[in-house]
Protein backbone atom coordinates (compact mmCIF):
# COMPACT_ATOMS: atom_id res chain seq x y z
CA UNK A 1 0.00 0.00 0.00
CA UNK A 2 1.20 3.58 -0.50
CA UNK A 3 1.14 6.29 2.01
CA UNK A 4 0.50 9.90 0.10
CA UNK A 5 0.11 13.15 1.14
CA UNK A 6 1.49 16.09 1.35
CA UNK A 7 3.53 18.42 3.43
CA UNK A 8 0.78 20.53 5.52
CA UNK A 9 0.81 23.62 7.76
CA UNK A 10 1.95 23.21 11.67
CA UNK A 11 0.39 27.02 11.64
CA UNK A 12 -0.73 27.43 15.44
CA UNK A 13 1.30 24.23 16.30
CA UNK A 14 2.34 20.70 15.27
CA UNK A 15 -0.54 19.49 16.52
CA UNK A 16 -2.57 21.01 14.10
CA UNK A 17 -0.87 19.02 10.67
CA UNK A 18 -2.30 16.02 11.62
CA UNK A 19 -5.84 17.09 11.19
CA UNK A 20 -4.60 19.30 8.30
CA UNK A 21 -3.45 16.10 6.43
CA UNK A 22 -6.85 14.51 6.94
CA UNK A 23 -9.17 16.96 5.59
CA UNK A 24 -7.26 16.87 2.43
CA UNK A 25 -7.21 12.98 2.35
CA UNK A 26 -4.04 11.92 2.81
CA UNK A 27 -2.32 8.87 3.95
CA UNK A 28 1.11 10.77 4.78
CA UNK A 29 2.34 14.18 5.58
CA UNK A 30 5.21 16.03 6.12
CA UNK A 31 5.54 19.46 8.22
CA UNK A 32 7.99 21.25 9.64
CA UNK A 33 8.47 21.22 13.74
CA UNK A 34 9.70 24.74 14.01
CA UNK A 35 9.88 28.39 11.37
CA UNK A 36 11.63 26.58 9.02
CA UNK A 37 13.49 30.21 7.71
CA UNK A 38 14.93 31.36 11.35
CA UNK A 39 17.39 29.31 13.32
CA UNK A 40 16.08 28.95 16.71
CA UNK A 41 12.45 28.06 17.61
CA UNK A 42 10.05 28.13 20.72
CA UNK A 43 10.66 24.88 22.47
CA UNK A 44 7.56 22.26 21.91
CA UNK A 45 5.19 22.59 24.60
CA UNK A 46 3.71 19.74 26.29
CA UNK A 47 0.65 20.64 24.54
CA UNK A 48 1.87 20.78 21.50
CA UNK A 49 3.81 16.86 21.86
CA UNK A 50 0.93 15.52 23.63
CA UNK A 51 -1.92 16.80 20.89
CA UNK A 52 0.59 15.95 18.06
CA UNK A 53 0.54 12.06 19.34
CA UNK A 54 -2.77 12.42 20.22
CA UNK A 55 -4.19 13.81 16.53
CA UNK A 56 -1.65 11.23 15.19
CA UNK A 57 -3.84 8.68 16.24
CA UNK A 58 -7.24 10.21 16.20
CA UNK A 59 -6.70 10.50 12.55
CA UNK A 60 -4.84 7.13 12.07
CA UNK A 61 -1.39 8.25 10.74
CA UNK A 62 1.36 5.71 12.54
CA UNK A 63 5.28 6.68 12.44
CA UNK A 64 5.88 5.59 8.94
CA UNK A 65 3.47 7.65 7.37
CA UNK A 66 5.31 10.97 9.13
CA UNK A 67 8.43 12.67 7.13
CA UNK A 68 9.39 16.48 8.80
CA UNK A 69 11.63 18.17 6.38
CA UNK A 70 14.20 20.18 8.32
CA UNK A 71 14.84 23.96 7.95
CA UNK A 72 16.53 25.18 4.91
CA UNK A 73 19.10 26.94 6.66
CA UNK A 74 20.86 24.23 7.41
CA UNK A 75 24.14 22.92 5.70
CA UNK A 76 25.63 20.37 7.38
CA UNK A 77 28.81 20.22 5.00
CA UNK A 78 29.40 23.57 5.20
CA UNK A 79 33.47 24.33 4.60
CA UNK A 80 33.63 26.77 7.85
CA UNK A 81 34.06 25.80 10.77
CA UNK A 82 31.71 28.15 12.47
CA UNK A 83 28.69 27.82 10.52
CA UNK A 84 29.28 23.84 10.28
CA UNK A 85 28.58 23.80 14.22
CA UNK A 86 25.81 26.21 13.98
CA UNK A 87 24.60 24.15 11.36
CA UNK A 88 24.77 21.11 13.26
CA UNK A 89 23.17 22.64 16.64
CA UNK A 90 20.32 22.84 15.00
CA UNK A 91 20.04 20.46 12.87
CA UNK A 92 20.52 18.04 16.20
CA UNK A 93 17.14 20.68 17.70
CA UNK A 94 15.25 19.36 14.92
CA UNK A 95 16.30 15.83 15.88
CA UNK A 96 15.53 16.36 19.38
CA UNK A 97 12.10 17.71 18.37
CA UNK A 98 11.40 14.92 16.57
CA UNK A 99 12.77 12.70 19.14
CA UNK A 100 10.05 14.79 21.73
CA UNK A 101 7.14 14.31 19.12
CA UNK A 102 7.78 10.48 18.40
CA UNK A 103 8.93 10.78 14.96
CA UNK A 104 11.07 8.39 13.32
CA UNK A 105 12.44 10.34 10.07
CA UNK A 106 13.53 13.44 9.77
CA UNK A 107 13.99 14.85 5.90
CA UNK A 108 17.10 17.55 5.08
CA UNK A 109 18.64 18.38 1.83
CA UNK A 110 22.96 17.80 2.06
CA UNK A 111 24.87 20.73 1.83
CA UNK A 112 26.71 22.82 -0.22
CA UNK A 113 30.29 22.65 -0.41
CA UNK A 114 30.65 27.01 -1.50
CA UNK A 115 33.23 26.29 -3.65
CA UNK A 116 35.55 26.39 -0.57
CA UNK A 117 36.20 23.17 -0.15
CA UNK A 118 35.47 19.71 -2.37
CA UNK A 119 32.51 17.79 -3.40
CA UNK A 120 34.49 14.86 -1.25
CA UNK A 121 34.93 16.92 1.41
CA UNK A 122 31.68 18.00 1.46
CA UNK A 123 30.15 14.95 1.29
CA UNK A 124 32.47 13.88 4.14
CA UNK A 125 31.05 16.70 6.73
CA UNK A 126 27.74 15.53 6.02
CA UNK A 127 28.68 12.12 6.78
CA UNK A 128 30.19 13.34 10.63
CA UNK A 129 27.78 15.62 11.28
CA UNK A 130 25.19 13.14 11.26
CA UNK A 131 27.08 10.91 13.11
CA UNK A 132 27.53 13.62 15.90
CA UNK A 133 23.70 14.24 15.46
CA UNK A 134 22.77 9.96 15.70
CA UNK A 135 25.21 9.77 18.78
CA UNK A 136 23.12 12.47 20.91
CA UNK A 137 19.76 11.30 20.18
CA UNK A 138 17.47 7.64 19.70
CA UNK A 139 14.81 6.69 17.69
CA UNK A 140 15.33 9.15 14.36
CA UNK A 141 16.96 8.07 10.64
CA UNK A 142 18.43 10.89 9.12
CA UNK A 143 16.68 11.21 5.85
CA UNK A 144 19.07 12.37 2.86
CA UNK A 145 17.20 14.28 -0.24
CA UNK A 146 18.37 14.32 -3.52
CA UNK A 147 18.47 17.53 -5.12
CA UNK A 148 18.70 19.28 -8.43
CA UNK A 149 22.29 20.18 -7.88
CA UNK A 150 21.20 23.94 -7.91
CA UNK A 151 24.55 26.25 -6.79
CA UNK A 152 27.18 24.72 -5.04
CA UNK A 153 24.49 21.93 -3.60
CA UNK A 154 25.54 18.15 -3.33
CA UNK A 155 23.48 15.25 -3.29
CA UNK A 156 22.26 15.19 -6.86
CA UNK A 157 23.86 11.81 -8.39
CA UNK A 158 23.02 8.42 -5.88
CA UNK A 159 26.81 8.10 -6.00
CA UNK A 160 26.82 11.50 -3.25
CA UNK A 161 24.32 9.79 -1.47
CA UNK A 162 25.90 6.72 -1.63
CA UNK A 163 29.57 8.57 -0.19
CA UNK A 164 27.37 10.34 2.77
CA UNK A 165 25.65 6.68 3.54
CA UNK A 166 29.35 4.96 3.51
CA UNK A 167 30.62 7.93 6.02
CA UNK A 168 27.79 7.05 8.24
CA UNK A 169 28.27 5.03 11.46
CA UNK A 170 25.23 3.61 12.10
CA UNK A 171 24.00 2.54 8.66
CA UNK A 172 20.09 1.33 10.67
CA UNK A 173 19.88 5.05 11.28
CA UNK A 174 20.74 7.03 8.04
CA UNK A 175 17.96 6.74 4.46
CA UNK A 176 17.20 8.50 1.38
CA UNK A 177 14.33 10.72 0.39
CA UNK A 178 14.23 10.84 -3.94
CA UNK A 179 12.56 13.89 -4.97
CA UNK A 180 10.79 13.07 -8.31
CA UNK A 181 11.38 17.02 -9.30
CA UNK A 182 14.94 17.38 -7.99
CA UNK A 183 15.72 13.97 -9.63
CA UNK A 184 14.69 15.12 -13.45
CA UNK A 185 16.58 18.34 -13.06
CA UNK A 186 19.60 16.42 -11.81
CA UNK A 187 19.45 14.28 -14.82
CA UNK A 188 17.65 11.28 -14.18
CA UNK A 189 15.41 10.88 -16.98
CA UNK A 190 12.19 9.29 -15.01
CA UNK A 191 10.15 11.07 -17.51
CA UNK A 192 9.60 7.42 -19.83
CA UNK A 193 9.08 4.14 -18.64
CA UNK A 194 12.76 3.03 -20.05
CA UNK A 195 14.67 5.70 -17.94
CA UNK A 196 12.06 5.04 -14.65
CA UNK A 197 13.05 1.48 -15.41
CA UNK A 198 17.52 2.72 -15.77
CA UNK A 199 17.35 5.29 -12.68
CA UNK A 200 15.92 2.85 -10.21
CA UNK A 201 18.08 0.30 -11.08
CA UNK A 202 20.91 3.07 -10.84
CA UNK A 203 19.86 3.81 -7.29
CA UNK A 204 19.44 -0.42 -6.39
CA UNK A 205 22.81 -0.42 -7.85
CA UNK A 206 24.56 2.46 -5.87
CA UNK A 207 22.47 3.49 -2.75
CA UNK A 208 20.09 0.21 -2.65
CA UNK A 209 16.28 0.28 -1.64
CA UNK A 210 16.83 -0.85 1.92
CA UNK A 211 17.82 3.07 2.42
CA UNK A 212 14.19 4.30 0.86
CA UNK A 213 12.49 6.43 3.54
CA UNK A 214 9.93 8.79 1.11
CA UNK A 215 9.46 10.20 -1.39
CA UNK A 216 8.54 13.66 -2.41
CA UNK A 217 5.90 13.55 -5.39
CA UNK A 218 6.48 16.84 -7.76
CA UNK A 219 6.40 17.63 -11.41
CA UNK A 220 9.48 20.02 -12.80
CA UNK A 221 8.56 23.64 -14.30
CA UNK A 222 12.27 23.08 -15.61
CA UNK A 223 14.21 20.77 -18.61
CA UNK A 224 15.64 17.28 -17.65
CA UNK A 225 19.25 17.83 -16.48
CA UNK A 226 18.42 21.66 -15.94
CA UNK A 227 19.97 21.44 -12.48
CA UNK A 228 17.53 24.36 -11.50
CA UNK A 229 14.46 23.39 -8.83
CA UNK A 230 11.06 24.46 -9.55
CA UNK A 231 8.20 22.46 -8.84
CA UNK A 232 4.87 22.07 -10.90
CA UNK A 233 1.88 20.32 -10.16
CA UNK A 234 1.53 16.86 -10.84
CA UNK A 235 1.51 15.83 -14.75
CA UNK A 236 1.53 20.31 -15.75
CA UNK A 237 5.31 19.76 -15.83
CA UNK A 238 8.16 18.40 -17.89
CA UNK A 239 8.01 14.79 -16.20
CA UNK A 240 4.41 14.03 -16.98
CA UNK A 241 1.92 12.02 -15.77
CA UNK A 242 3.14 8.53 -16.53
CA UNK A 243 6.13 8.69 -14.01
CA UNK A 244 3.68 9.19 -11.68
CA UNK A 245 1.67 6.45 -12.93
CA UNK A 246 4.76 3.90 -12.56
CA UNK A 247 5.18 5.11 -9.18
CA UNK A 248 2.00 4.56 -7.94
CA UNK A 249 2.04 1.25 -9.40
CA UNK A 250 5.96 0.32 -8.30
CA UNK A 251 5.90 -2.01 -4.93
CA UNK A 252 9.32 -0.78 -4.27
CA UNK A 253 8.16 2.17 -2.58
CA UNK A 254 5.12 0.69 -0.86
CA UNK A 255 4.95 1.52 2.85
CA UNK A 256 7.20 4.65 2.90
CA UNK A 257 5.56 8.45 2.64
CA UNK A 258 5.22 10.02 -0.23
CA UNK A 259 4.89 13.66 0.25
CA UNK A 260 3.18 15.98 -2.79
CA UNK A 261 5.04 19.61 -2.23
CA UNK A 262 3.74 20.79 -5.55
CA UNK A 263 3.29 24.85 -6.23
CA UNK A 264 -0.74 25.03 -5.71
CA UNK A 265 -1.84 23.79 -2.66
CA UNK A 266 -5.58 23.76 -2.91
CA UNK A 267 -5.19 20.89 -5.89
CA UNK A 268 -3.75 18.81 -3.08
CA UNK A 269 -7.28 16.90 -2.51
CA UNK A 270 -7.44 16.07 -6.47
CA UNK A 271 -3.73 14.82 -6.58
CA UNK A 272 -3.76 13.02 -3.97
CA UNK A 273 -6.94 11.54 -5.23
CA UNK A 274 -5.77 11.07 -8.84
CA UNK A 275 -3.06 9.17 -7.61
CA UNK A 276 -4.68 6.99 -5.14
CA UNK A 277 -6.63 6.34 -8.53
CA UNK A 278 -3.11 5.33 -10.22
CA UNK A 279 -2.26 2.77 -7.15
CA UNK A 280 -5.80 1.27 -7.51
CA UNK A 281 -6.01 1.24 -11.37
CA UNK A 282 -2.86 2.28 -13.27
CA UNK A 283 -4.88 4.61 -15.24
CA UNK A 284 -6.98 7.52 -14.15
CA UNK A 285 -10.71 8.45 -14.87
CA UNK A 286 -11.00 12.12 -15.94
ZN1 LIG B 1 13.51 19.26 0.46
ZN1 LIG C 1 11.61 17.75 -1.85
Amino acid sequence: MKYIGAHVSAAGGVENAPKRAYEIGATAFALFTKNQRRWEGPPLTRENIEGFKKNCEKYGYSMNQVMPHDSYLINLGHPEQDKLEKSRNAFLDEMQRCEQLGIELLNFHPGSHLNKVSVEECLNRNAESINWTLDQTKGVTAVIETTAGQGTNTGFTFEHLAAIIDGVEDKSRVGVCIDSCHVFAAGYDLSTEEGYQQMFKEFEEIVGFEYLKGIHLNDSKKELGSQVDRHDNIGEGKIGLNSFKLMMQDERLNEIPMILETPNTERWPQEIEMLKEFEATGSVQQ
